[in-house]
C-alpha cells in the first residue's frame, strides 16, 4: 500500500473552473500547496492557487512543470488529454487515472462499461453517418437525444429530437464525429450518487441527491432525494459497482434517471458518469459532515475518508449568467444572506455568458420544503447589473 500524501505536500489540479476553486480551498485548508493548471491566468481556481499554469492542457512544458512542482495530481475537469495524465503518472500519482478518463471521456465507452456490469441505461446506438442515423431512428425511435460521444457538458453537444421535423436541425454527419442516439426517457426524477474511493480502497457514499435541470443544465439540487429506500439502495449499489469496476480513486458521480413502472416500483437507469466532484454535491459544503471537496482530497491523498452524513435537509440553486457581459456586479447579496441558513458562493468568473455558472446558493432547513423555499428565496433576491 502506498504512503499517504500529507499536508505540506503540493497538489496539482487539472482544470481551473469553480470545481477546481472549491477543491483548491479544501486542499489549502488542510495545509496542502495548490498548483492549478488552468490554461489561463484569471480562471476561478487561480485565486486559490500558489501557482497557475496558463499553457493549454497537453502542452509539454506545462506537463514537465507540473511534474516538477507537484507531489500528486488530480483534476476538476475530465476532458483533459488522457495522454497527459498517462505521462504524468509515470512520475507521480495521478487520480483519477488515464484509464478511468479513457472510459468516462467517451459516452460509448462509458456505456459499454455500465452495460457490461448488467446495469440498465437508456436504449441507445452509436451513430457516425447518415445510415447509422436512420438505423438508430428506426430501431429506437422518437423522442430521442443525439449526443456527441466526446466533449459535451451542461447540455452542449446535444440535440433533442421530438418529431421528424427536428431531424433537419441535426449536425451534418461527415463521419468524423461519433454520436450516440439515445431514447428520451420519461423519468420521474433525476438523481446523482456521489461517492469517494480512496487510494486504500475505502469507499464512502453521500446521501442521494435529486436534481432538476432546465434546458440541459442543473438548476436545483435537493438532498435527501425524494425516493424510496429501495431506490436509494439500488442507486448506491450501482455506483459502488461502477467505482470498483473502474478502480477509480477520488470522487465518482453517477447521474441516474428514476423511472416509474406501472406496478408502482421503480427502475434506475444510468445516464452518465463523472470521475470528479460534481455540481449536485455543492450542498455538501454546508449540509454534510465532510464536503465532497475535502473528501476528494482525502481520497486522492490516501487519508481516512470523512463521514458523509447529512446534517439537515438542504437545497442548492445555481446562479447562471443571463446574457454576455464583461463585468458583472451581483446585486441583492445582503437580502439573500438575510434568509435564514442561506449561503452564497461566487466563483469570480470574469466573462459572463448566458447559462454560464457564476455561483450558487445553498440553504438548509428543518424540512426539505423549508430548505428549498429558503434557497429559492435567496436566489430570487440575487441579480446581476453591469
Ligand atoms: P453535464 O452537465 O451533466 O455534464 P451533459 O451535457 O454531459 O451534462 P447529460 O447529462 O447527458 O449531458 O444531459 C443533460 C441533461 O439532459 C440530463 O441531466 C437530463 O435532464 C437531460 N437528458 C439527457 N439525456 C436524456 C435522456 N436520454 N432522456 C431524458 N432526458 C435526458
Ligand atoms: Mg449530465
Amino acid at each position: 500500500m502506498t504512503e499517504p500524501c500529507l499536508p505540506g505536500a503540493t497538489l496539482g489540479i487539472l482544470g481551473g473552473g469553480q470545481l477546481g476553486r472549491m477543491l483548491g480551498m479544501a486542499a489549502r485548508s488542510l495545509g496542502y500547496g495548490v498548483v492549478v493548471w488552468a490554461g489561463e491566468a484569471n480562471a476561478p481556481a487561480a485565486a486559490v492557487a500558489d501557482q497557475v499554469l496558463t499553457q493549454p492542457h497537453g502542452d509539454l512544458d506545462g506537463t514537465i512543470e507540473l511534474m516538477r512542482v507537484c507531489d500528486r495530481v488530480t483534476l476538476e475537469w475530465e476532458n483533459v488529454p488522457a495522454e497527459t495524465v498517462a505521462v504524468l503518472a509515470e512520475h507521480l500519482p495521478c487520480h483519477p487515472s488515464a484509464a478511468v478518463l479513457r472510459v468516462t471521456q467517451d459516452r460509448l465507452e462509458e456505456r459499454a462499461l455500465v452495460e457490461s456490469l448488467g446495469i440498465a441505461t437508456a436504449p441507445a446506438r452509436g451513430v457516425r453517418g447518415a445510415e447509422d442515423l436512420h438505423a438508430a431512428w428506426s430501431s429506437i425511435g422518437l423522442p430521442a437525444r443525439l449526443k456527441t460521444a466526446r466533449g459535451g457538458y451542461d447540455g452542449g453537444g446535444q440535440w433533442r429530437i421530438r418529431t421528424e421535423n427536428d431531424l433537419g436541425a441535426l449536425p451534418t454527419m461527415d463521419g468524423s464525429t461519433m454520436y450516440r442516439w439515445e431514447k428520451e426517457i420519461a423519468f420521474e426524477r433525476e438523481i446523482s450518487v456521489i461517492l469517494a474511493r480512496s487510494t486504500t480502497g475505502e469507499v464512502r457514499v453521500y446521501p442521494i441527491f435529486e436534481n432538476e435541470h432546465q434546458d440541459g443544465i442543473l438548476r436545483l439540487t435537493r438532498c435527501p432525494a425524494r425516493i424510496t429506500p429501495a431506490v436509494a439502495r439500488v442507486a448506491e449499489s450501482i455506483a459502488r459497482r461502477i467505482a470498483e469496476a473502474l478502480q477509480v480513486v477520488g470522487t465518482l458521480t453517477v447521474e441516474c434517471f428514476v423511472v416509474g413502472r406501472k406496478d408502482g416500483s421503480h427502475e434506475v437507469l444510468v445516464n452518465e458518469l463523472a470521475p470528479r466532484v460534481h455540481n449536485s454535491g455543492h450542498l455538501t459544503i454546508e449540509a454534510c459532515a465532510t464536503s465532497q471537496f475535502e473528501q476528494h482530497i482525502r481520497a486522492i491523498c490516501g487519508l481516512p475518508l470523512g463521514e458523509t452524513t447529512l446534517r439537515k435537509p438542504a437545497a442548492m440553486v445555481n446562479l447562471l449568467g443571463d446574457r454576455v457581459r464583461t463585468h458583472v456586479k451581483l446585486t441583492g447579496v445582503p437580502e439573500a444572506l438575510g434568509v435564514p441558513d442561506a449561503h452564497l458562493h461566487v466563483y469570480g468568473k470574469h466573462g459572463v455568458r448566458p447559462r454560464r455558472k457564476l455561483g450558487h446558493v445553498t440553504a438548509l432547513g428543518d424540512t426539505l420544503e423549508e430548505a428549498v423555499a429558503r434557497a429559492e428565496k435567496a436566489w430570487g433576491e440575487l441579480g446581476f447589473s453591469g
